[in-house]
């Protein structure tokens, strides 16, 4: 008999709710995540102890570890104590750091993770990678999708204004992902995954044309889901092509040259809006700009602290930072000068 479909790794479950935490013994009773009831919990520096004393009372036989930070070395640290402990699962909670600490340590570990996220700054937290600090700056380590997914909602709303915004900005920059793809399948015949465009794709429309931002919840619903949707379609194309294109070299570029300068959402936004403004795309820019004002995020150099001329400098090295990527900016091969017209017309069309 021909294949009748392909089969798709997917979380057990997924929610994005209030009092995801406070539940959290609820979804470790499920037989599918532990049977043993060996079950660790990794949380980080900054909430710790709130929510170690939030799922006490339910969880009162489980270890909570500190992860220091989202170093490789925490991870790796992480990772010994898990196989010490011969622990069945490990749930980690907190943001993108703590997440991506607790996924790669859960692969070195060999068990499965749950991650229970209590920030939307990035795609990261559902998707098969683990972006750590290591001696080198920051590497990017392919793992596990996490086995299930919790989102709480009541931890957002708690959480720096500016991290939830950017994951706006994550989001968005996948349509500018996806152009770059689908240029890459027609300029050099690269494979493109038309499933995994076209949910990397919904999660940005299903954001884009919102009215609200982030004080309401269901507008940090769908973010969340946009978020946990852009991971999946990167499973499924079994790399980050679908929600990272010349929007996320820029960033990459932007870390490089000036360390600390914005966040990745921030960055893959303003990055977005600038290939878009590349590619000549009217319609699109003037979406992706409106979309970042309403939601307070950066559109120009100056809003995230740079000069037009290092925000050329970014652009011009952006490729370079990931090789063999194809991207409107390896397309269009600009010299430095006319790169610093672009920045030049860019800034001219939309700073305020
Ligand atoms: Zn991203």
């Amino acid at each position: 008999m021909p294949l009748l479909a392909r089969m798709l790794p997917a979380p057990l479950t997924m929610q994005v709710r209030r009092g995801a935490v406070v539940e959290l013994g609820a979804l470790l009773a499920d037989s599918r995540v532990a049977t043993s009831g060996r079950v660790a919990v990794a949380v980080g520096p900054g909430q710790g102890d709130h929510i170690e004393s939030l799922i006490a009372p339910q969880l009162d036989e489980a270890e909570v570890f500190r992860v220091a930070d989202g170093s490789v070395d925490a991870a790796v640290t992480l990772g010994a104590d898990l196989r010490k402990g011969a622990y069945e699962v490990v749930v980690g909670v907190g943001g993108g750091k703590t997440i991506d600490a607790t996924k790669y340590a859960a692969s070195l570990a060999g068990i499965p993770m749950v991650a229970v996220a209590t920030n939307l700054s990035h795609d990261g937290i559902c998707s098969p990678t683990a972006s750590l600090v290591h001696e080198g700056g920051k590497g990017t380590f392919g793992v596990p999708m996490p086995l299930a997914i919790l989102v709480d909602l009541d931890f957002v709303h708690n959480a720096p204004k500016q991290l939830i915004r950017a994951g706006v900005g994550d989001v968005v920059s996948n349509l500018s992902a996806i152009d770059d793809w689908q240029l890459g399948n027609t300029e050099r015949g690269e494979p493109i995954d038309g499933l995994a465009c076209s949910m990397a794709r919904t999660a940005a429309e299903a954001l884009i044309g919102r009215t609200d931002s982030i004080e309401s919840d269901a507008f940090l619903t769908v973010l969340a889901e946009s978020l946990i949707l852009s991971g999946m379609s990167m499973v499924v194309a079994g790399s980050s092509r679908p929600a990272s294109g010349g929007d996320h070299e820029i960033m990459h570029a932007v870390d490089q040259l000036f360390p600390g300068t914005s966040n990745h959402g921030e960055l893959a936004g303003i990055g977005a809006a600038f290939c878009f403004f590349l590619r000549e795309d009217k319609a699109r820019v003037t979406q992706v700009v409106d979309c970042l004002r309403q939601h307070e995020l950066p559109v120009v150099p100056a809003d995230i602290g740079l000069s037009d001329e290092q925000f050329a400098e970014a652009v011009a090295l952006a490729p370079a930072t990931r090789p063999g990527r194809y991207t409107i900016l390896e397309h269009l091969r600009m010299q430095d000068n006319e790169i610093r017209d672009r920045v030049g017309d860019y800034v001219r069309a939309f700073g305020r």
